[in-house]
């Protein structure tokens, strides 16, 4: 397939300002993409060479290493082109504008280039060779891996018609910016391969059990729709984890959850998905990153702890004190990510796992029966310690028991509660956020005690002490039904002088120079920012706003629910975009704040007259 195919759809995805147009682009991209292709335009389009799980290493080519190939590539010093690159603000850009100059200077000159015939790009290259090309580059570690690289690029550099090579180097650099989310995918790659984009559940299905998306468009585009549907999940590729909705009342709760429930210690640590096939052992983030190598403890405990050949368990690792095996807060778990010696981490902060749920046991795939024999299936294969145990916790049917066991899990150190459905219908939904668990954690208790994780939008210069840098944030909330990102409030406070120093360095790998394609948003901010960042947030209430765009014309007309008094709390590192705070997670923080007010008004007014 020629590379021109997906250099010209990236540049016109770059400029579009609606996702159907860009949902129009990339069906048109896939019709002319060949079945065994599909793979590699989906990671393209991902802005990878492969999923993060997988831990492979990056391409590990610096601005500088791209210069210096661009520069042999283009007969060009390197000063040259770094001159251009900080006047037009991109080096993918400065060596586009070169090799077109170049090129017709090249197609004036009588000579020999006339008579070689030339495809309409310039070019040869095809996606299968740059794909290899920059997957050799990736691996190439170690002692002479600089020089391997180096010629490598320059090679393809030389190759490449002036519009690849921008894209080439953008892609090296981390900076293709395309904003297209999986979702948007998704939906291209069913209308078609299976010829309506109502198929787009099933290819969502499919991925949530294996999250490798190339993959699956490649078994959609050479197998066909049937082959998705019989897919199960495969231990050493991670499963989109399930998630829970919110809830604050144990009556309501109950209710939701059909009478009765599994109610379970919510652990406030790190979730994780262990896989174990013999001996190997895997261990998966939240946002499925390969997080076994800070663990070496835990995979100890799992090679012991697992007794089936092959099991995907689900646990939240949690920091414990090693005096009184108490439980620890997240913050202190979160220290082992900054320490080097992962051994030494493992000495300070020793961590205790508990079992949660499991989807896969020897060739059973699990994601589709109930929790109660999900959960049978996990204590026949844990063999429990102090380390490595089940979730405490007990089934109900009384709210009454619910909230002391939530109150007693508050008071041994976890953050509150997990309530499961154990009906016939409480199945796995991986990768869905359902009524089928519900959190139900402390700060529900007041006002707005609550955080909510928004994504940044775009930023605001910052006056005065903050003059030069950025002073603010504009955050959005994540609405799955469009998968656009709706504006919630402007942030500036809450941020230490350490935070505001490092934000230029955060933003800007996703500044942009207009709206992204996904952002829906009145406000202006002085720069826009791809969504990427998720930052916690809480505020005093929520308010409905006439400027933002959550939840617009929900509770009323010409009005959007905004955060009043917005308070930075930290980053959240361990979220992608799409895991941020809902728009209908929003609305509903906003009715049960409606109806505290309300029923406090009552309690007021009852005491008055009694
Ligand atoms: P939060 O920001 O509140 O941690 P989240 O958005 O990361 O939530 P949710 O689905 O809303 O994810 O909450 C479930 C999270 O709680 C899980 O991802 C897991 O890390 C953690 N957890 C702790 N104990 C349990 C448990 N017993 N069962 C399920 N999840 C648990």
């Amino acid at each position: 397939m020629p590379f021109s195919i997906l250099a010209e759809t990236f540049e016109k995805i770059e400029r579009v300002t609606s996702r159907t147009q860009m949902l129009l682009y990339l069906v048109e991209l896939f019709k002319k993409t060949p079945p065994d292709v599909v793979d590699k335009v989906v990671y393209f389009l991902q802005g990878k060479l492969w999923p993060d799980w997988k831990g492979l290493p990056e391409l590990g080519v610096g601005e500088k290493l791209l210069i210096k190939a661009a520069a042999i590539a283009l007969h060009v010093s390197e000063q040259e082109l770094e001159a251009l690159a900080k006047r037009v603000g991109d080096i993918g850009r400065a060596i586009e504008i070169i090799k077109e100059e170049k090129a017709k200077k090249g197609a004036a000159a009588p000579g020999l280039l006339a008579f070689i015939k030339k495809p309409a790009s310039g070019s040869t290259l095809t996606v299968e060779k740059v794909y290899e090309t920059l997957a050799k580059i990736a691996l190439a570690q170690g002692e002479g891996s600089r020089e391997i690289k180096l010629k490598l690029l320059a090679g393809l550099l030389a190759e490449a018609s002036p519009k690849e090579a921008k894209y080439i180097a953008r892609f090296v650099e981390g900076r293709l910016r395309l904003g297209v989310g999986d979702a948007t995918i998704m939906e291209a790659l069913a209308v078609v391969y299976a010829g309506s984009a109502a198929m787009r559940s099933i290819v969502e299905r499919a991925y949530n059990l294996r999250a490798d998306l190339g993959m699956i468009a490649k078994i959609l585009a050479t197998q066909g729709i049937e082959a998705l549907k019989n897919i199960k999940p495969e231990v050493g590729i991670p499963i989109r984890p399930m998630l829970a909705e919110r809830l604050n009342d144990p009556v309501e709760i109950l209710k939701k959850l059909g009478g009765r429930a599994l109610v379970e210690y919510k652990y406030d640590g790190e979730r994780a998905q262990i896989h174990k096939k013999g001996n190997k052992i895997w261990i998966f983030s939240r946002r499925l990153e390969n997080i076994t190598h800070m663990y070496p403890d835990v995979v100890q405990m799992a090679r012991t702890g697992i007794k089936a050949e092959e099991a995907i368990v689900e646990g939240e690792i949690v920091a414990i004190d090693p005096e009184t095996g108490e439980l620890r807060p997240f913050q202190v778990l979160m220290r082992r990510r900054r320490k080097h010696d992962v051994h030494i981490a493992m000495e300070e902060i020793p961590v205790a796992v508990y079992l949660f749920d499991t989807v896969y046991v020897d060739g059973e795939d699990l994601t589709l029966r109930p929790l109660p024999y999900r959960h049978e299936r996990l204590e026949k294969i844990i063999a429990a310690t102090d380390r490595w145990q089940l979730a405490k916790g007990i089934t109900t049917s009384s709210p009454e028991e619910l909230e002391r066991f939530f109150l007693e899990a508050i008071e041994n150190g976890a953050e509150g509660v997990m309530a499961k459905a154990v009906h016939e219908k409480s199945i796995y939904q991986a990768g869905a956020r359902g009524w089928l668990w519900i959190k139900y954690k402390r700060d529900y208790k007041s006002e707005m005690t609550d955080t909510v994780d928004l994504v940044v939008i775009g930023a605001f210069y910052g006056k005065g002490r903050r003059g030069g840098k950025y002073g603010a944030l504009l955050m959005a909330a994540y609405d799955p039904d469009t998968d656009t990102f709706k504006s919630v409030c402007k942030v500036g406070s809450g941020f230490t002088d350490e935070d505001l120093e490092r934000l230029n360095d955060m933003l800007k790998p996703y500044i942009m120079d207009r709206k992204p394609p996904r952002v829906d948003s009145q406000m202006k901010p002085d720069v826009w920012v791809r969504p990427a960042l998720v930052a916690e947030i809480i505020g005093a209430e929520l308010t409905l706003s006439p400027i933002h765009t959550c939840c617009y014309g929900w509770v009323k007309p010409g009005a959007g629910i905004s955060i009043r008094f917005p308070r930075f709390v930290r980053w959240r590192p361990d979220k992608a975009p799409e895991d941020a705070t809902t728009t209908k997670e929003l609305y509903e923080m906003y009715l049960r704040q409606l109806r505290k007010i309300q029923e406090e008004k009552e309690a007021a007014e009852y005491r008055r007259r009694v």
